[in-house]
């Protein structure tokens, strides 16, 4: 029997994963994609997470073959970036960094979490979105780095009770945060 070996690998900069012929990125870096949390490295044009400026390859300047996609990348379904800004670019250069993100459910939840990394995040959220409630979504409304996990622990309560004593200045967080984004660009 012959058994067809898929000789790509996904398309994000430190993912290795066998994808088909007809494919740039690995199922889970796909739907990271859609949702427009991830882009092409300037330097390598491999995928990385947008809150980055380049990829960590080309940020230590490691060197890195060029990335040629299997096949030509559509255009993406969604377009709503959170781009990087100053700050996220502080936070690239910490290690130990931490987003603290605030996530709308369709039904107007608003869910408020910390973790290292906001892409892989997200994808739980997604994965477990789909086994309890197909065709929930989760759209990513506010975030922030913080240094270390105190800060964002102390972030993330402080938004908690936002949440219940004023939810007119989360409200008004979300949208400054939005035009803050369009005004570097992005929206
Ligand atoms: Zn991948
Ligand atoms: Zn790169």
């Amino acid at each position: 029997m012959f058994r067809r070996k898929n000789k790509n690998v996904c398309g994000y900069w430190n993912c290795s994963k066998r994808i088909p012929d007809d494919q740039f990125l690995c199922a889970e870096h796909y739907e990271v994609w859609q949702d427009g949390l991830i882009d092409r490295c300037p330097k390598c044009t491999r995928f990385k997470d947008i809150a980055y400026q380049v990829c960590l390859d080309c940020y230590f300047g490691r060197p890195v073959a060029s990335y040629k996609p299997p096949v030509e990348i559509p255009a993406r379904e969604k377009e709503y970036k959170v781009a990087y800004s100053d700050a996220w670019i502080d936070g690239y250069h910490r290690p130990d960094r931490f987003f603290v993100y605030l996530l709308e459910v369709d039904d107007g939840t608003l869910y408020i979490g910390h973790t290292r990394d906001l892409s892989k995040q997200l994808s739980e959220y997604r994965k477990q979105g789909k086994s309890t409630n197909p065709g929930k979504t989760f759209k990513l409304q506010y975030v922030q780095i913080v240094a270390t996990e105190e800060a964002a622990e102390l972030r993330e309560s402080e938004l908690r009770r936002l949440i219940l004593t004023n939810p007119d200045q989360i409200q008004a967080m979300i949208s400054d945060f939005r035009s803050h984004m369009r005004k570097l660009g992005y929206g």
